[in-house]
């Protein structure tokens, strides 16, 4: 028999059977709300103008094509650690963050599971929200941690459960490993204030947890990119040595370039040194250094003024209008007369929206009205335009009653 005969039949990624749906449906009005990549107004890919202008320098500089370090170009990885830390920061001016260029935001969190599966000396068990990206199980098992979840989201109130994460956090043994999401909580759109972030940084402190940040969408979420790093930033300044992932796929629109950084607040500038030795010698044997093209764009953009501020303010334009289209589709279905409360749409923020809807109301809204995103609810308003935003509320008014 072949080699091969007892490989399993797979299930499909749940975003790739929505797109074959898409693509299937002939409706010329049919919507997609279920990748996670931003469109401009006409629904259709943007490519940042300062990303564009970027690249044509560094085309014209006709740079070599040499590898890079294992842990990738380093005039992007000391400016990815700057944005995200800030330029005050403390241990990045004492010199004992250890950061590596990692294949975008995910390349990140696979590093950070690899590093503490080999060197956390506590349990090797990493809790989640619930409910969180559907990629963080598989990485983090894929790592060789033990997963585990704490509650996030109240489903009754479409907000966070603030009682219940706190409860779940105290409830985990002391040294626990907890996973966070920086800001723009991926898929439900639901970040804890400021107030209690502080909150949840205390807990985390008492319970002596390691708070193990992923931070795929700063500066996209609020258009402020220093407003979007508070939670990580207030940790460290608390004390909290943080494990940090960050990825240039949303905020520069570097998809598919895989741009990212994974990094380690350490205890000094010599302790930094022996982790960055770690670091290294678990990349070497995974794919042996990075790829350059993404995190050059990223590095020339950041290290250069005039273009480090032209990014940012397109990074905002990218989040208002993500922002106008969440009020948009408020307003949308409010005058149509939904007796229900769409507040949660606007008090959301990022990428997502999770509307409450059930996965019986989600079938409805793709074959009665060609609207295609997952069964949770969970909708892309990236995936919304002042084109199409009419017919939406129409079809989750008829839906939803
Ligand atoms: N983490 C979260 C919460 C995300 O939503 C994503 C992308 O959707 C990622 C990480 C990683 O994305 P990438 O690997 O494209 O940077």
């Amino acid at each position: 028999g072949s080699t091969w005969a007892n490989v399993p039949q797979g299930p499909p990624d749940a975003i790739l059977g929505i797109t074959e749906a898409f693509k299937a449906d002939p409706f010329a009005e049919k919507i997609n709300l279920g990748v996670g990549a931003y469109r401009d107004d006409k629904g259709k890919p943007y490519v940042l103008p300062s990303v564009r202008a970027a690249e044509d320098k560094l085309v014209a500089s006709r740079a070599d094509k040499e590898y890079a370090a294992i842990t990738g170009v380093s005039n992007f990885t000391a400016k990815a650690a700057e944005l995200a830390y800030g330029a005050d920061s403390a241990p990045l001016k004492e010199g004992r963050i250890a950061i590596t260029q990692s294949v975008s935001g995910t390349g990140a969190l696979r590093i950070g599971g690899a590093f503490l599966e080999r060197f956390y000396p506590g349990a090797k068990k990493i809790f989640l929200p619930t409910p969180t990206w559907a990629n963080h199980n598989a990485v983090f098992s894929d790592s060789g941690l033990e997963v585990g979840k704490y509650r996030y989201y109240n489903k009754d109130t479409i907000g966070l459960d603030f009682e219940g994460l706190v409860e779940d956090l105290k409830a985990a043994p002391k040294g626990s490993i907890i996973l966070l999401h920086a800001c723009a909580h991926n898929p439900t759109g639901v970040d804890p204030t400021p107030e209690q972030w502080r909150q949840i940084s205390d807990v985390v402190k008492e319970k002596e947890h390691f708070a193990f940040f992923d931070m795929a969408y700063q500066g996209f979420a609020s258009g402020d990119a220093d407003k979007d790093a508070f939670a990580p930033r207030y940790f460290v300044e608390q004390g909290h040595n943080i494990a940090l992932c960050q990825s240039f796929a949303k905020n520069m629109g570097l998809y598919g370039e895989r741009a990212g950084a994974f990094s380690l607040v350490c205890a000094s500038a010599e302790e930094k040194k022996r982790v960055d030795s770690q670091i290294k010698i678990l990349i070497r044997p995974l794919y042996s250094n990075p790829p350059i093209h993404g995190a050059r764009i990223a590095s020339t953009i950041l290290n250069d003024p005039e273009l480090k501020k032209q990014w940012l303010g397109e990074v905002k334009g990218m989040a208002d209008r993500i922002i106008e289209m969440r009020s948009l589709l408020k307003q949308n279905l409010e005058a149509l007369g939904s007796k229900h409360d769409w507040s949660h749409i606007t008090n959301q923020i990022g990428m997502f929206a999770y509307t409450g809807l059930t996965p019986e109301q989600m079938d409805v809204l793709a074959k009665e009205h060609s609207v295609y995103a997952t069964k949770d609810g969970r909708i892309s308003v990236a995936g919304i335009t002042t084109g199409n935003v009419k017919r939406l509320a129409e079809a989750i008014f008829k839906v939803t009653g």
